[in-house]
Formats: structure tokens, C-alpha cells, sequence
């Protein structure tokens, strides 16, 4: 069976775009209950662009801080019991931030029409209605969030996503402008993710014309942004990377993610760290897997002057180890696309074990 995928509605591009979204909004805000969440991230409170908001008096506007912990089940059943018990159903939801926002805009969207706690819906077409219009704006580019149909959430038991067609949003708004505030080395980290996003896209048995036209354009943008003398957190860089990391999300979609985030996965499950940088520390030593993405990515790192830290696994115990590995080895369907379906006669947990050692 093809995978058969529902893509964003409408999308707009361009410097200075953010400037149309009240337009963009304006039919929908008949819906529901009349009015508009906007849930932003705390990053811009004070900052110019709460200023910018095309905020209603009728209106509610959350700020967010991201940075404790990436978003939780608990996070979001508060906001949704909070949101509806203050104003009831509302016309739409507008995430405006990093990855971490795209999430906790997609799942509020569809937690305000699906009863019950978000853990139950943590999985593969569980959620059972339809959520109601949101709206994604950007303001980090790499992950591949504003494009795709999951949302990730860390519940008590698993971190999953809440995957199906409803999550995927209804309009974005890719305005380059957003992006030029991302610290230097965060801004290395997600880029990051959409190279590796295509290098894995491309390396596997799901690989196929679709996917790989994707994967060779954001691949092209990439090596324009962080190689050679175009290099740098430059503004016609930062409209490329906007470009790169929706077309880098748009090819694993259509194929899949390989080891690299196999492994990653491992080290933000069982240590906390974050998708990008966990990607890199993997990607880093998986020369083996990737030969030539490896290569061109040490280029990358060797250009910016990124610090890799090294020799990490020695203050891991051996139950941290096979925990990862463990996580690592549950992942079934990157495996399956890196190596075969097979995979399993060939790739042991000793095998994950001993990539974890590396780092
Ligand atoms: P993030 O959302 O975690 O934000 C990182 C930091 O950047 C925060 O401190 C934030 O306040 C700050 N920030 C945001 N915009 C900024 C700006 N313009 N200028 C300066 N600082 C800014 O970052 P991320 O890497 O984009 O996202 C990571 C999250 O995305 C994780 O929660 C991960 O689980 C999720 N994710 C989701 C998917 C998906 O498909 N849904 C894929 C990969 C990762
Ligand atoms: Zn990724």
C-alpha cells in the first residue's frame, strides 16, 4: 500500500507575510464561538512582533515558555480545559514559535473537540473528530514541524505523537523575517535536522521519485546556507532554510527517517536532550551508515566552528546504554527503511549498544 497524505491547505511565503495573517484569519473568525487563540512563544513577549498580532478585543493571547521541557500531555489538557472553560469552543488556534509551538497549536487544535486527556490519543489515527482551523507561523526552521501530520507529546507513559490527518494545519505562514533572531548554534542544530531528514529520505528502501525531488532541492539549499562562500545566518539564507525545512519534511513523509533518529530518539528519551543537537551528537559517528553525509556534515560543523561534545557514553551506565538501545530498537520503521525489512537478522541490540558507545 502508497502512503496516501493529506498536505497544508494554503500556504504563504515571502519576507514580511507575517503581515497578512489577520487577513488570512479574518474569514474563519465567524466560526465557533467567535474568536481567536493565539498561542505564542514566551521568546517574543515585549519583543516587537506582540505588537504585530493581529489580536481582536474578543481574542485570548497564551505566551509559552518552551524551555523547561518539551510540551506534555499535562501541558495540554490544562490549556485546553482552560481555554474552554473561559470562552468555549473558538474559531481557531495560531501557533506562533519553534517546533515545540507547531506541537502544542496542532494538539490543542484537536484536543478542543476530542474529549478526555491528549494520552489517549498518542498513536496513529486514534483521535476521533475532526479538530477546529489552526494557523502555523514559524519562528525557527529545521524540524519540519509546520508540515508535518504528527505532534509530539511526552505523556506519563510514551512520548508519541498525536498522528493523523486533522493535526496537519490549515494554513502556514513562512515568513523568513521570524527566523532572524535564532541563536547561532540552535540555528546550526536545526538545519541540521533537515539535512539529516534528507540524507536518511534518501538512503533507504522507501526512497522514491517524490521524495528524493524533495530531498535534492533542500539538500542543494542546505549546502548553499552552512558550506562554501554563500554560507551564513544571512537573510537570503534564511528565506533558503524556511524552503529547505518544509521540502526536507515534505521527503521523509513520503519516505521515512533512518538511524540517525533512531539513535536520537534513544538519547532524548532516556537523557532529556533535544531532537536537533541529539541528531548531530548521533549523526557525528554514524560514518559507517552515512559516508558521504557524514563527510559533508563534519564540513558543515568544521565551517561554523560548532563544538561536538565527544567521549559522552563514558559517564553512561550500562542500564542507560541498553535503555536507549531498547528505544532505539522499538523503531521498527526507520530501521525497516535503513536497512531492510530484514533488519532484524542483521541489526542486534548489541549492534544499537555499541553506536551508543561511540558518542
Ligand atoms: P523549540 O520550539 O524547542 O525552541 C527552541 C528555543 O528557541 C526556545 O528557547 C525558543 O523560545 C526559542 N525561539 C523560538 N523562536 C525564536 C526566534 N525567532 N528567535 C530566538 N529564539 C527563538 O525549537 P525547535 O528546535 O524548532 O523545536 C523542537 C521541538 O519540536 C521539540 O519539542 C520536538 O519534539 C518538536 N519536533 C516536532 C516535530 C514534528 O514533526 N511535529 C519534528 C521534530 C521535532
Ligand atoms: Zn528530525
Amino acid at each position: 500500500m502508497h502512503k496516501n497524505f493529506k498536505g497544508i491547505e494554503k500556504t504563504v511565503f515571502g519576507r514580511g507575510s507575517f503581515g497578512q495573517l489577520g487577513e488570512i484569519i479574518a474569514p474563519h473568525r465567524s466560526e465557533n464561538n467567535g474568536y481567536m487563540v493565539f498561542i505564542v512563544d514566551n521568546y517574543f513577549k515585549g519583543k516587537e512582533l506582540e505588537g504585530r498580532l493581529p489580536v481582536q478585543a474578543e481574542d485570548t493571547v497564551y505566551f509559552i515558555d518552551v524551555d523547561p521541557h518539551e510540551p506534555t500531555t499535562e501541558q495540554i489538557d490544562t490549556l485546553r480545559d482552560e481555554i474552554m472553560a473561559t470562552k468555549g469552543l473558538p474559531s481557531g488556534i495560531i501557533g506562533i514559535g519553534g517546533g515545540a509551538i507547531m506541537d502544542i497549536a496542532k494538539c490543542v487544535s484537536l484536543m478542543v473537540t476530542n474529549e478526555g486527556s491528549s494520552t489517549l490519543y498518542q498513536g496513529l489515527n486514534l483521535i476521533k473528530k475532526p479538530g477546529i482551523y489552526h494557523v502555523g507561523v514559524p519562528t525557527i526552521s529545521g524540524t519540519g514541524a509546520e508540515v508535518s501530520m504528527t505532534a509530539v507529546l511526552t505523556g506519563p507513559e510514551k512520548k508519541l505523537g498525536l498522528k493523523c490527518e486533522w493535526t496537519v494545519f490549515n494554513q502556514v505562514v513562512l515568513d523568513p523575517e521570524l527566523i532572524a533572531t535564532v541563536p547561532r548554534d540552535w540555528w546550526f542544530y536545526v538545519g541540521m535536522d533537515t539535512y539529516i531528514h534528507c540524507i536518511e529520505s534518501e538512503n533507504g528502501q522507501f526512497n522514491n521519485a517524490y521524495s528524493h525531488a524533495y530531498a535534492e532541492q533542500s539538500m542543494k539549499l542546505c549546502r548553499d546556507i552552512y558550506l562554501g562562500e554563500t554560507a551564513g545566518q544571512t537573510a537570503e539564507n534564511d528565506d533558503k532554510l524556511m524552503v529547505a525545512s518544509l521540502m526536507g519534511g515534505l521527503s521523509l513523509t513520503y519516505s521515512e527517517v533512518g538511524i540517525c533518529h533512531a539513535i536520537s530518539y534513544g538519547l532524548s528519551k532516556i537523557l532529556g536532550m533535544r531532537h536537533c543537537y541529539s541528531n548531530c551528537i548521533a549523526f557525528n559517528h554514524l560514518q559507517d551508515y552515512y559516508p558521504e553525509g557524514v563527510a559533508e556534515f563534519k564540513q558543515m560543523v568544521a565551517q561554523h566552528n560548532i563544538t561536538l561534545p565527544q567521549g559522552l557514553s563514558k559517564d553512561w551506565t550500562d542500564e542507560q546504554i541498553n535503555a536507549m538501545a531498547h528505544v532505539s530498537y522499538n523503531l521498527d520503521h526507520m530501521w525497516n527503511h535503513a536497512v531492510g525489512y530484514d533488519w532484524r537478522e542483521k541489526v542486534t541490540i548489541e549492534d544499537i549498544e555499541a553506536i551508543f558507545r561511540r558518542l
